[in-house]
This record gives structure tokens, sequence and C-alpha cells, in this order.
């Protein structure tokens, strides 16, 4: 297992392979590790983008509204439906996942106006956190956000978010993978137990949606948003999506109320008027050239097929496990992310007192783009579409290289603005 042999062997066996000639690569000695942070570019968004300016706006002008823009976030959500396990008409495209989560926090809230606390854990987005403190500051001081911390900043606490919830419990908001350990929730459980609570439960998919299957049907989830950027592959700052249970969809109302959630926009009438449906969840004018970029993505993942990728990826970080236990625990490197594949996400999070340092000596030296998250993981995400197994083989043996040869400490230790 240990040999590059035994890793081009699984490439070769690899059902997924030809995916990989799907994308741009512009340089083949470049191990990209980060596609859980920015996805690659495929080959049809290059030539999709080409036609929506060219075509579209080029020549079509402010006809293209009437020509497919329209509806673009509709269209696109509920392609991204069929990677949620939800309705067609259950999920949009619009916005920054942050925005997103905004909107449906103070949705959820306003639909428990006699429930005051938010609950929520330290694994949690701090875009997440940032927001939730936001939303309750909004409301006044009756609001409280409970906090429960992991015990060990790797696994989610779930037994003690369980303990927490109660009749005082309007929102549980957490993150289903977790973005530093790639620890992964009990989705149908905890929604279970949030909503045996009379509580609402807000999912954050970002680090879930286009690697690990969830059913938001099946476990009867009320709100969910994600990243498109991400797995998904849609391209640096492209909307994310929003999902909206069907039956609570009339009974929630968007704090950013824009002219897109009036019913009937085109009246241009006066008083508001919320649309039927997930519409009224949407703000402002769609960025349409992002929004575009994202559908050829998404039809690779769907041609892929979730579960195929799934297993690749629980193949691909067992691997990672394997050469990590091998080459690098013996030299001072610890393990952040869960042993168990059922509750790890499509990234190993890889502990070392001076991770910044060999990130930096990766990415300038060696030719690996793994990333950094304060204060001491070195993240290696696995993105099935395009990641092979000899990637990972050579990631790692390269790292093992920058360690034994104590290339990194010739490196300063502070950080970049973006890591
Ligand atoms: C990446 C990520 C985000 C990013 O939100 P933006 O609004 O796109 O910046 C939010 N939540 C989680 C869990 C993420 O991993």
């Amino acid at each position: 297992m240990l040999t590059r042999a035994y890793a081009e062997a699984l490439d070769a066996a690899d059902p997924l392979a030809a995916f990989r000639a799907e994308f741009v690569i512009a340089d083949e000695r470049l191990i990209y590790l980060d596609g859980n942070s920015l996805g690659r570019l495929p080959r049809r968004t290059r030539e999709r983008l080409r036609h929506v300016i060219e075509h579209e706006w080029g020549q079509r002008l402010i006809r293209g509204w009437g020509e497919g823009w329209f509806d673009a976030s509709q269209r696109l959500g509920a392609k991204i439906a069929r990677l949620l396990g939800a309705q067609p008409e259950e999920v949009l495209v619009a916005d920054s996942t942050s925005v997103n989560f905004f909107k449906l926090t103070l949705a959820a809230l306003g639909a428990r106006p006699n429930r005051r606390a938010v609950l929520t854990d330290n694994l949690n987005f701090p875009s997440d956190l940032y927001l939730l403190q936001g939303a309750l500051r909004l409301l006044g001081a009756a609001h409280r956000l409970q906090r429960i911390d992991s015990p060990d900043d790797l696994t989610g606490p779930e037994p003690e978010l369980r303990a927490a919830l109660g009749p005082d419990t309007a929102l549980l908001a957490l993150t289903h993978t977790a973005f530093k350990s790639g620890f992964v929730y009990d989705l149908p459980g905890l929604t279970a137990a949030a909503h045996a609570a009379g509580a609402l439960v807000l999912w954050d998919l970002s680090h879930t949606v286009g690697a690990l299957p969830v059913d938001l049907n099946a476990a009867g989830v009320d709100l969910a948003v994600g990243c498109t950027y991400k797995y998904l592959n849609g391209g640096p700052g492209a909307p994310a999506f929003l999902y909206v249970r069907r039956d609570l969809q009339d009974q929630l109302l968007n704090p950013i109320a824009g002219w897109f959630s009036q019913k009937d926009q085109f009246d241009m009438g006066l008083a508001y008027t919320p649309a039927p449906g997930l519409t009224r969840f949407l703000s402002g004018t769609p960025p349409l050239l992002s929004l575009a970029a994202i559908e050829p993505a998404v039809d690779l993942l769907l041609e892929a097929g979730l579960d195929r990728l799934r297993a690749k990826s629980v193949a691909q970080t067992e691997y990672l496990i394997t050469l990590w236990e091998a080459w690098l625990a013996p030299l001072g490197v610890s393990l952040n992310s869960p042993r168990d594949p059922a509750r790890r996400g499509s990234h190993v999070s890889l502990g070392h007192p001076d991770a910044l340092r060999l990130d930096r000596a990766l990415i300038e030296a060696m030719d690996v783009i793994p990333d950094f998250r304060y204060p001491d993981n070195l993240r290696l995400g696995v993105a099935p579409l395009y990641t092979r197994f000899v990637d990972l083989y050579d990631a790692l043996d390269r790292l093992r290289t920058v360690l034994v040869e104590r290339r990194h400490e010739q490196y300063p230790t502070e950080r970049p603005i973006v890591t």
C-alpha cells in the first residue's frame, strides 16, 4: 500500500477517472488539494461563459432576461436539489452563503416568536457565528445565543446539544461538515431531536454539498444553506443556495425582501406582498455571469453520481490516513480528523505545531496546494471528480520530504492575509 504503483493501480480501477479530463489542468505537476475551498474550473464552464458573454449579453442584451436569466436562480436550484434529497421547488441560488444564512435565521426566529434561544457550537464556521450574533442584536435583548463547545475541537458535542434543546429553543444552527476537522454531524438524528423540542433547524452544507449525500426531505430538515464554489466548482464568489422545506415556505418571511421576492414583481406595486413559495427568499437581481458558471459544473456532479463520488472520497481520505500513519505520525504529525469515515467529510486535517510553515513550504517549493486553518491544521481536501490517488501519494511524499529535511524552517512564522 505504500508504493506509488499501488496508487497507480487504484487510479486505473477508478470508475470516475475520466472526469479529470473535464477540468482545466494548467500545470500537471501542481497537486491541488484545496478543492474544498475553491473547486477547479470545468472546461465546459469556459465554453458556457464565453456563450453567455458573447451571445447572451453581447447580442441579446436586455432580451436575455426573457430568455433564461429571469428564472436562472430557480432552474439552478432545482438541479442542486437533486444533490440534497430535496424537491426542485425547495432550492434557490442567490446571494452569498452568509447572506442566505442571515435571511433564514431571521425568518426562523420570526416563526418561533415565543422562543428565545438559538443553539449552536464552536465548530461552526465563524461567519455563521457572527451572523447569529448580528441577527440577535437586531431583535433586541430578548434572545440569547447558546454555544456548546466541542470537547476536543474535533468532534461535535452531540449529546450536549441534544440535552440543551428545550422549550425555549427557537433554532438549532449547525454546520453539517466542520470546516476544520471535517467532522460530520448526525443530520437526521439532530433534526429529529430539534423537532421533538419544537425548534427549527438550519444546516450549513457548505462542506457537504457535492461531496456527501444528504437527504433533506427524508430527515424533514427545515432550512439549509451552502456554497457553490467549493465541491460544486461554481467559481470564485459564485452565488450560494438556500433550501426551505415546502410546507414552511409560505409561513416564513424574508427579512431582505427586495423586488425579486415580490408577488407579480413587474406590476411594480408600491405595497409589499411576498411571492408564494420559495421565490420570496430572493432579494435583488442575481449576478448572472456567476450564476451561469454554476450550471455546467453541477451537471458534471450529477453525471458522476453522488454515491460514486462519496465512495471515492471515502477511499481517498482513508488512503491519506494510511499514508499519514506510516510516514507522518512518526514525524510528530497528528490526525485532526475523525477516524470513522462515516463521520468524516471529504478533507483530512493534519495537526503540527508548524502547520503554517509546512503549508508555505508545500505551496512555494513543492507544487502542492493544501491550506492552513488556525491554529495548527494543514487541511488536505479531496475532490473526487479530479483528485487522483497518485496526487495523494505524491503530496504526502513531498510533505514527508519537507519534514525530514526541515525545509519549512526557512519560512517566516507570520501569517499571510489569506490562508
Ligand atoms: C465557506 C463557508 C462559508 C462561506 O460563506 P460566504 O458567504 O460564501 O463567504 C459559509 N459557511 C461555511 C460552513 C463555509 O464552509
